[in-house]
């Protein structure tokens, strides 16, 4: 579902994605495990076509994601949470996204729901937990319904109760055959979250396995 062939991404002198290959299955949850600095949010990035690689291909669904038309459609991400500074309450921060992306309002219950967040929809986006607003981050990818979800990092800040949450919800959501690709550089929080491990170190691939194997081998 999701392809990475040969990946390389420069920034100067210094090789941030190295010749990286790995696949993305549908219908299970893939950790993308590494280091800070191991170049998963670059990978990421040229995934979601947000970056272009110095070679290489990254396609989702077999096509280059910014060929894809309706890209929201197909890929929801979860990039920067801290990047939600707004002053807009969380409905109407939703509201605004799904306005730019053509969804409808109604979708917005939904994935307040789906996230356990609808109690604090009045509450100013701006003023929520870590935790509650990597929860918004999560509902945001998944307000066009995506296929395939790309999510750097969703469980960082969670409290406890935050990290079962969006585990069992990111665990539904593949078990109904979406791709899920979520980065980490928490083996623990990996090994039950995850069915399969792609693993990279200074940009290149470490190991591609499922989690039985990994831990088999380990
Ligand atoms: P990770 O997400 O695994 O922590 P990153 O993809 O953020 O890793 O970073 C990989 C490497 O690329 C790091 O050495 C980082 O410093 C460097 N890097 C990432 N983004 C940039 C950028 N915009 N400019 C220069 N170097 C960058
Ligand atoms: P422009 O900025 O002119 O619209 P693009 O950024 O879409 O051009 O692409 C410029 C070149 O970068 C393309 O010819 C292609 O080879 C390469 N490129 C961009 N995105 C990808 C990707 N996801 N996989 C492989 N190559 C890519």
């Amino acid at each position: 579902m999701i392809e990475a062939k040969n990946l390389t991404k420069r920034y100067g002198p210094r090789i941030a994605v190295d010749d990286l290959s790995f696949t993305v299955a549908s219908g299970r949850i893939t950790g993308f495990l590494g280091p800070n600095g191991a170049g998963k949010s670059t990978t990421m990035r040229l995934l979601l076509g947000l970056d272009r690689p110095d070679g290489g291909t990254a396609t989702i669904a077999g096509r280059r994601y910014r060929d894809l038309r309706q890209p929201l459609r197909v890929a929801g991400a979860l990039l920067d949470a801290k990047a939600v500074h707004s002053g807009r309450s969380v409905h109407n921060h939703l509201l605004a996204l799904a306005h730019t992306q053509g969804i409808a309002a109604t979708r917005i219950a939904e994935v307040l729901d789906l996230v356990g967040l609808r109690d604090v929809a009045r509450t100013r986006a701006g003023n929520l937990s870590l935790g509650m607003g990597q929860r918004l981050g999560i509902a945001a990818a998944l307000l066009g319904d995506p296929q395939v979800l790309i999510l750097d990092e969703p469980l960082n800040g969670l409290d406890p109760e935050g990290i079962v949450w969006v585990r069992t919800l990111l665990q539904q959501l593949a078990a109904e055959g979406r791709t899920v690709l979520l980065s980490s550089h928490l083996m623990n929080e990996m090994a039950v979250t995850a069915e399969h491990l792609v693993i990279i170190g200074r940009g290149r691939l470490i190991a591609d396995c499922s989690v039985t194997e990994f831990v088999e081998r380990h």
